[in-house]
């Protein structure tokens, strides 16, 4: 649990659990994810206390009144943005925008209210999904229901990184086969973008991170060329590997705003960059030339889950997994129990491997 900005979390035994309500379901959490964004609320955060954790994978405990899509015994996996379907934006296929869905940055359900509760007090459900805890509870459309008897352990990274690395190059980018791709940072979502361009057919991914580690891991998953930026002047060396061209796309998948005019800076007229990772609030971004962005027709493209329809796009990437074309099992480093929690996070905040798991009941 998050108590105050800047500490580790705590793990805590007398959390209670309301639903699940009409339209719920309650999940016996399996495993989940450490992902970026868990570590930004820790350190930035006044919202507490609140359950993180929102890469998650488990099974229906019991689902409330009205619910139709899963039930009891499932395997599911939980994302923080399930569309409604319904509203103007789910209409214009802006998903990740649905106007029902964004509550996930509130810490609570789509109605303002969270399952959890200690000592009569609310416990914010972090980035609307909890997955850090034994049991939550969800909408169920934020609940995607999966084939039985395949391994959370790996699946769950699809909730988050995955949906958002992979979904930034077919959703938002909509990266065309041949073209040459620049993936910055290789993490968790970093690695998804790189495989998501290589399922996107294109035909130069050029990976760039200062850990060795990651850049081995991002060769073997599919970038053609890999470059360390602390040893080598990234823009110069794209532009040789582009042979002076630069790259039909340029992914930040860090969140810094040097790299994403790095990416402007690199990419081809007519090229697009992605902002995957997701920046600090106060950052503001520079370009010296807006006239040369107004000439080239370069554009900027923010991504969000990486624009995915959770309901739609989740069983796509569990297929891309079970056909061979999406590798997971290399992006775990590292599983840990929930009271181990910490060591996962510090694990994070030291590039140290690639994607840690909480193995919460494991079963
Ligand atoms: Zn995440
Ligand atoms: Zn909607």
């Amino acid at each position: 649990m998050h108590t105050e900005i800047g500490k580790p979390l705590s793990v805590v035994n007398d959390v209670n659990l309301i639903g699940p309500k009409e339209g719920q379901v309650l999940i016996k959490t399996e495993y989940c994810g450490i992902c970026h964004s868990d570590v930004s609320v820790m350190d930035s955060l006044d919202l507490t206390p609140m359950i993180l954790g929102h890469e998650a994978a488990g099974i229906v405990e019991e689902i409330g009144v009205g619910v139709s899509s899963v039930s009891k015994g499932d395997f599911v996996l939980m994302t923080p943005i399930g569309p409604c379907g319904i509203c103007e934006m789910c209409n214009l296929e802006r998903y990740t925008l649905c106007e029902r869905g964004q509550t996930f940055v509130f810490g609570t359900l789509p109605d303002g209210s969270t399952p959890f509760i200690k000592d009569e007090s609310p416990v914010y459900q972090g980035l609307g999904v909890g997955g850090f805890a034994e049991y939550t509870v969800l909408e169920e459309r934020n609940v995607v229901r999966i084939e039985k008897g395949i391994s959370l352990e790996t699946v769950c990274l699809i909730g988050c990184g995955v949906q958002t690395g992979v979904g930034s190059v077919l959703n938002t980018a909509k990266v065309i086969p041949g073209s040459t791709v620049l993936v910055m940072g290789l993490g968790g979502v970093g690695l998804s973008v790189v495989q998501g361009a290589r399922i996107a057919k294109a035909e130069k991914i050029i990976a760039s991170d200062p850990v060795e580690e990651r850049r081995s891991a991002a060769l073997k998953l599919g970038a053609t060329n890999v470059v360390d930026p602390s040893d080598n002047n990234l823009v110069n060396a794209v532009m040789e590997l582009t042979m002076g061209k630069g790259v039909d796309y340029a992914f930040d998948a860090v969140g810094n705003s040097e790299l994403i005019t790095l990416g402007l800076t690199v990419s081809k007229a007519g090229g697009s960059t992605v902002i995957v990772g997701a920046p600090p609030p106060d950052e503001e971004l520079k370009f010296p030339s807006s006239l040369h962005l107004m000439m080239s027709e370069k554009r900027l493209l923010g991504s969000l889950l990486g624009s995915c329809n959770a309901q739609v796009d989740i069983p796509r990437l569990i297929d891309y997994w079970q056909s061979g074309q999406l590798d997971l099992r290399n992006m775990i480093s590292q599983t840990y129990s929930l009271e181990d929690i910490n060591l996962g996070i510090q694990d994070l905040r030291d590039s140290n491997g690639i994607r840690s798991v909480i193995k919460i009941h494991g079963s």
